[in-house]
């Protein structure tokens, strides 16, 4: 995940996919491959110290490409409504 712009913050440091492909977290299209990809990213994020940490910043931050916190684009983008009403981060 560690290829777009952000803020570096400590549990970054911490992330599942530190040392993992970076291009798992960013497929590219909606391709078999570019699938395959986002289930192995998400299949690493679950295992992920700080994935609540992640999805947290994903949303705060309006990350809005890539897989963040076990989440894809399309899944933030309810979990990014839910944030709006109630500033909670809520997934599922
Ligand atoms: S939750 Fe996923 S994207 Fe976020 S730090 Fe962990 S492995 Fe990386």
């Amino acid at each position: 995940m560690l290829k777009m712009e952000f803020e570096q913050e400590d549990w970054m440091l911490e992330g599942g996919c530190v040392y993992s492909d970076t291009d798992l977290f960013f497929p590219v299209g909606s391709s078999m491959k570019a699938m395959k990809q986002a289930n192995e990213a998400k299949a690493i994020c679950m295992e992920c110290p700080v994935v609540t940490e992640c999805l947290e910043y994903a949303i705060r931050t309006n990350q809005d490409s890539g897989i963040w916190g076990g989440t894809t684009e399309d899944e933030r983008k309810s979990i990014r409504r839910q944030y709006r009403k109630t500033g909670l981060v809520i997934n599922g």
